[in-house]
């Protein structure tokens, strides 16, 4: 067997016993394979082990591979930091974008996403740990940002994505991704229709479904070290 499938196999059961750990519905979490720095056949290669979501983190990158990869049916992801000026080509390519931050970027979206596109899902980067090195919505800005992004006809609320401190205990690993379970569910109680918590890399992933995500964005244990 080849490793990409191989390791996706591996993942996939991963995600399964987590899953039951928890008393979670795998159907609920959803793997992104995040394909940043790898080329064109190792995507369609986990293609064709069924793999449909992939993240990329750099704009020119990604349009390559979708140029390369038209032919297949790709749900593409874009989890990279978003400036101002890639928002027109992220609103015209892009399926999701995880990494929204500021008002003014969820605007651009919004304006730039073609009429003839579905809303554009869009999660909200959250600076769970308020690290100076991160970007991201402090915890308590989260309700305001979110009630403004809901009232933009072209982009979808879907709900919060967050890249926690590392750490190498489970346990404070939870903690980080408690804190996101929350503010989603939060949002969920002011009546804003969210369904998704983007969280959870290759190590760190049991953490994030033991506290609910839906998402898991993994890139190293499904295609190996980027060099
Ligand atoms: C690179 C990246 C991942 C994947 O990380 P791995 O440790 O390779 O699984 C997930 N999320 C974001 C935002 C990334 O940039």
């Amino acid at each position: 067997m080849h490793s990409i499938e191989k390791n996706l196999a591996q993942i996939r059961l991963q995600i399964e016993q987590a899953a039951s750990e928890y008393n979670r519905d795998s159907h609920n979490i959803s793997l992104l394979a995040v394909s940043k720095k790898k080329l064109p056949a190792d995507l369609r290669n986990a293609y064709s082990c069924g793999q449909r979501d992939f993240g990329e983190n750099f704009l020119q990158e990604a349009q390559a591979k979708m140029r390369d990869l038209s032919d297949l049916d790709i749900i593409w992801h874009f989890i990279g930091p978003v400036q101002s000026n890639k928002t027109r080509a992220l609103a015209e390519s892009f399926d999701w974008v995880h990494c929204v931050d500021r008002l003014k970027i969820a605007r651009r979206l919004s304006d730039q996403r073609p009429e003839s596109m579905p809303p554009l899902n869009i999660c909200i980067q959250v600076n769970i740990d308020l690290e100076t090195s991160k970007s991201g919505v402090a915890p308590d800005g989260i309700v305001a940002i979110a009630e403004a992004i809901c009232n933009l006809p072209k982009i979808r609320l879907r709900g919060l994505m967050a890249i926690p401190a590392q750490q190498s205990r489970f346990e404070l690993q939870r903690e980080p991704f408690a804190k996101m379970r929350q503010a989603l569910h939060d949002l969920q109680q002011r009546g804003l229709d969210c369904d998704t918590l983007s969280m959870g890399m290759s190590h760190d992933m049991r953490a994030a479904i033991a506290e609910g995500s839906t998402l898991v964005r993994i890139g190293t244990a499904i295609f190996g070290e980027r060099l």
